[in-house]
């Protein structure tokens, strides 16, 4: 590499994160050491990255950076947790000062937001491939799970799933969209929200909790199947984005909203008993979800169309092929 591995580190990583007081030893010695508090559980998770696989070939870096965080904060969203610290595993065919700087910008501007530390990682040669690492907590025994609802909770997303696979196709030019819709969902795609503090805050609320990354029906279901239950989701009453119905119509919007990947939403179960009060303390239009179904006592996942079971193949990509 023309960058020595240890002035890469200095130069694009050692300051890229947050500054917390409990990184008592950060990026520079042979591990991190970090202080951990008392009465709580330690949420932990990894997420890889491959060029041509999880992002198209010559993505912008700073949205490589963005997603390799956004993946793994949005795991621990669906926990209930609170992020605190990162690590960062690159792999790279070589070390391009302006692709490093763009990368470090995109990952240390939602490391910050989140107030989430870089302390640690390694650097090596090879085809383009981002491992991080987060690790986060939750009060004990608190976490989220996908296997804590029941037959009668009522299912829950938020945002507007099927954007990001819209986005991804728009970047793949498999598809077009009107210039105002473009934009919106290519940043969809590129730039994700990982939900983190309606996860936290969705502690006590949700009986069971799973983050939207491989399609809406295929991981309510795993959410429902974790569960022993199954789920109904209602056709009519999936969110969809203006830019999704402006771009596909609205039958194959609602489509890829069922069957798309990369949104990055929560998917999560709340008891009858409970919504009034969710709705109350997290009022839906300002934390952006919505009610899609129900959890049932028949297993698999059904979507309901006018009362009647729709037929779906899983085949969201081919909608626009
Ligand atoms: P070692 O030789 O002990 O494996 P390295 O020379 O690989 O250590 O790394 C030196 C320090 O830099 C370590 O603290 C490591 O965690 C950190 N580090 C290495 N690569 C990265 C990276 N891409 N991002 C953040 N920290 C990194
Ligand atoms: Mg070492």
């Amino acid at each position: 590499m023309a960058l020595s591995e240890s002035v890469l580190i200095e130069r694009f990583f050692r300051a890229c994160g947050a500054q917390r007081a409990d990184v008592t030893l950060g990026i520079g010695d042979d591990a991190a050491l970090l202080s951990f508090g008392a009465g709580n559980d330690l949420v932990a998770k990894t997420d890889t990255l491959v060029e041509g696989v999880h992002f198209p070939p010559q993505s912008p870096p700073a949205s490589i950076g963005h997603r390799s965080l956004a993946v793994n904060l949005s795991d621990l969203a669906a926990m209930g947790a609170r992020p605190s610290w990162a690590l960062l595993a690159l792999t790279l065919p070589r070390a391009e000062e302006p692709w490093l700087a763009e990368f470090a910008a995109g990952l240390g501007a939602l490391a910050r937001e989140h107030r989430v530390a870089l302390v640690g990682g390694d650097t090596t040669r090879g085809p383009l491939t981002v491992t991080v690492q987060v690790l986060g907590s939750v009060p004990t025994g608190s976490a989220l799970r996908r296997s804590g609802a029941r037959p009668g909770d009522q299912l829950f997303v938020s945002g507007t799933p099927g954007d990001a696979a819209a986005g991804l196709a728009l970047e793949e030019g498999r598809l077009v969209a009107p210039p105002g819709a473009r934009d919106y969902l290519r940043e969809r795609f590129l730039l994700p929200t990982p939900r983190v503090a309606l996860g936290e805050r969705l502690r006590g609320f949700a009986s069971a909790c799973i983050d939207v990354s491989d399609g809406l029906l295929a991981d309510a279901g795993k959410l429902a199947h974790a569960s022993g239950s199954g789920v109904e989701l209602s056709y009519e009453q999936l969110p969809l984005s203006e830019a999704l119905a402006a771009t596909l119509g609205e039958e194959r919007a609602r489509l890829l909203a069922l069957s798309g990947g990369d949104d990055y939403e929560l998917c999560f179960a709340v008891p009858t008993a409970h919504v009034a009060q969710l709705q109350a303390e997290l009022p839906p239009q300002d934390w952006n979800y919505q009610c899609i179904g129900v959890l049932s006592e028949t297993r698999g996942e059904r979507v309901l169309r006018a009362g009647t079971v729709m037929e779906f193949s899983h085949s969201g990509y081919q909608h626009f092929a």
